[in-house]
């Protein structure tokens, strides 16, 4: 970004200005530096898109950009592969070519694919600044002072934490540690079956610690294996103990983190009610990041990549309300023409997070990587990436994934 001076001269600044979010001020232990050393170009510039392509091509063989569903428009047009997160970090690892991998996705995810790649690959997030509420909610200290309150009302040696993809490389190493495993929003269910498994079977006396999304826990334990709604608690980091009695946890099947998404927690059942209303036709496709309201009062319930399936899958002249990221919605609508595709809500609903990554932010790590500056690099340590990568290990060896 140029500047001008008191004399009228254009100036580069050395550092663009950083930007402190809640005080954090230049933690970066927070993974929240948003400093973009050297200059970060305007998102006015008329030349940004040239640029792009102009530093992607420089690159060729050598890079691979990643675009999460989520992502905005501008970004993806430059992705080379489109997925959900886990389908991305598979992408990184199926490419040890590509010796930068720029992510263009949530920190989490840049996470799991440098657990994911080879040692000589560089994971890139553009903006450090773009994490996942969902994901920050589950900080690695109140887990382990979870578990021991678990282990303090003698449960937790009937007990698998099972973390949701959606977590820091911490906590999936958390769960690898004490024999748990990952599960996305395509898989929960199977993920759920093998942990009770490990304990005497669904309908046995076994619990599941599950991080950090209470509602996919919720969601799967009920509408999935069956389990009576009381037979979820939610373990509330905030509150002494959980906020939990010790007969509470012993009585719980499923242990819920007190976590959410932003974004898909914010779809209620009178948003269901009123598009009915509006729409008697109408089906409704829900994320089941989405509250158990929402997702029983839904038609159909699935991870992104079944939500874009079922789209692809309809009759011309259907009608649709889904409910997730609106990104995707708006993408899904232009691609359907021939079908009704609404938002399941009034108001715009991005994930803020996700739109961190700009255009200006991808060609500011595009042509730092051309210059020879790797910015914004991933890295996890050695022990977390260990552990982590046992937890993913086991997911990807549960039965029909
Ligand atoms: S949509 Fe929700 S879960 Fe996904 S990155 Fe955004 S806040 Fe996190």
């Amino acid at each position: 970004m140029s500047t001008t001076t008191a004399s009228g001269v254009f100036a580069e600044p050395e550092r663009s200005p950083a930007l402190f979010l809640l005080g954090q001020a230049s933690d970066l232990a927070s993974e929240r530096g948003v400093e973009c050393v050297g200059a970060l170009p305007s998102p006015s510039d008329p030349g940004l898109v040239e640029r792009a392509r102009a530093a992607r091509a420089a690159l060729g063989s050598r890079a691979v950009v990643l675009g999460h569903h989520y992502q905005r428009d501008e970004v993806i047009e430059f992705a080379d592969v489109t997925g959900d997160s886990f389908k991305l970090a598979q992408a990184a690892a199926g490419l040890p070519e590509a010796e930068y991998v720029i992510f263009c996705g949530v920190h989490f995810m840049a996470e799991s694919a440098d657990i994911l790649t080879t040692g000589d690959q560089q994971v890139i997030l553009p903006d450090l600044a773009a994490g996942c509420s969902m994901a920050d909610m589950a900080a690695i200290q109140q887990v382990e002072d979870a578990w021991d309150v678990l282990v303090d009302a003698g449960v937790a040696e009937h007990t698998i934490p099972v973390t949701y993809m959606n977590s820091t490389a911490a906590i999936k190493a958390f769960t690898g540690r004490h024999h748990g495993t990952v599960c996305t929003s395509s898989n929960a269910e199977v993920a759920l079956r093998w942990a009770f498994d490990q304990t005497g079977g669904v309908d046995g006396t076994g619990k599941i610690f599950f991080l950090p999304d209470q509602h996919l826990g919720r969601n799967t334990a009920v509408e999935k294996l069956g389990l009576p709604l009381e037979a979820c608690v939610v373990f509330d980091p905030h509150r002494p103990n959980g906020g939990l009695t010790e007969e509470q946890l012993r009585d719980a099947r499923m242990i819920l983190w007190r976590g959410h998404c932003s974004v898909h927690g914010r779809f209620s059942a009178k948003n269901v009610a009123d598009i009915r209303a509006k729409v008697p036709d109408v089906n409704v496709l829900v994320h089941p990041e989405c509250k158990n309201e929402v997702v029983t009062a839904a038609d159909f319930v699935g991870s992104t990549e079944y939500i874009i399936k079922k789209l692809d899958a309809a009759e011309p002249g259907s009608s649709w309300a889904i409910g997730t990221e609106l990104n995707l919605v708006r993408r899904l609508a232009a691609a359907h023409p021939d079908k009704r595709v609404h938002y399941l809500d009034a108001t715009v609903c991005f994930c803020s997070t996700m739109n961190r990554i700009d255009l200006p932010h991808l060609v500011w790590a595009l042509e730092s990587l051309v210059e020879g500056r790797v910015v914004n690099r991933i890295v996890v340590d050695d022990d977390d990436a260990h552990w982590a990568k046992v937890a993913l290990d086991q997911m990807l060896a549960l039965p029909g994934i």
